[in-house]
């Protein structure tokens, strides 16, 4: 499952493919455009440079703090200010409207800024600290891939961030390791294809 949070840190995308080649959508303005639409949040696009700056160095802290997570340790009191500190920088308005179902309540980003943007994603990870399970944060279990995702499923086992694409990949290569030297052959799958996949 995606969340802000998740889709912020996986800006930094690393090739599945294990290729080795990274690319930081930070610096890609159409990505930022897509990511602040899908989160229906505003900001100027791009951003100036100490922007930019502020940006990477939060996602660099998010990421620590998902790794965190992930080997089972809670969050240190440092951590907890650190989202304090960002989120101090996205005052929210209230807003309650009618729905379907009722009535909900809603807090609205206050600016159009990054600063509000890094606000909102820190929110994000704090509401995942307070009402989500930290358990279910993983990191693919591709080495190569090091995608972060929130684990919503029943059972609790998805490894991969994707099973058709880094899933199968590590089948083959879990195939291949088996099978290396008892007849040369190379396994089933597309490992390798130049431009597979878009994730
Ligand atoms: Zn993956």
């Amino acid at each position: 499952m995606d969340l802000l949070w998740t889709d912020f840190l996986n800006s930094e995308w690393h090739d599945w493919r294990g290729s080795g080649r990274t690319d930081d959508r930070l610096d890609n303005p159409q990505w930022l455009k897509e990511f602040l639409e899908t989160w229906k949040l505003d900001a100027p696009v791009p951003p100036d440079a100490g922007e930019l700056a502020a940006l990477k160095e939060f996602r660099g802290c998010l990421r620590s703090q998902a790794e965190r997570l992930v080997s089972g340790t809670i969050p240190s009191d440092a951590n907890l200010r650190e989202l304090n500190r960002v989120m101090a920088g996205g005052p929210v308005i209230r807003q309650i409207s009618h729905t379907a179902e009722g009535r909900q309540l809603d807090l609205l980003p206050f600016k159009r800024d990054w600063a509000q943007v890094m606000a909102e994603i820190a929110a994000s990870f704090a509401l995942t600290l307070v009402e989500g399970e930290g358990a279910r944060v993983r990191v693919c279990a591709n080495p190569d891939c090091l995608w972060v995702f929130y684990d919503d499923t029943r059972n609790r086992n998805k490894r991969f961030c994707d099973d058709k694409s880094c899933g199968n990949l590590m089948k083959v290569r879990r195939f291949r390791a088996r099978h290396q030297g008892s007849t040369g052959q190379p396994g089933p799958g597309p490992e390798g294809r130049p431009d597979g996949g878009s994730k």
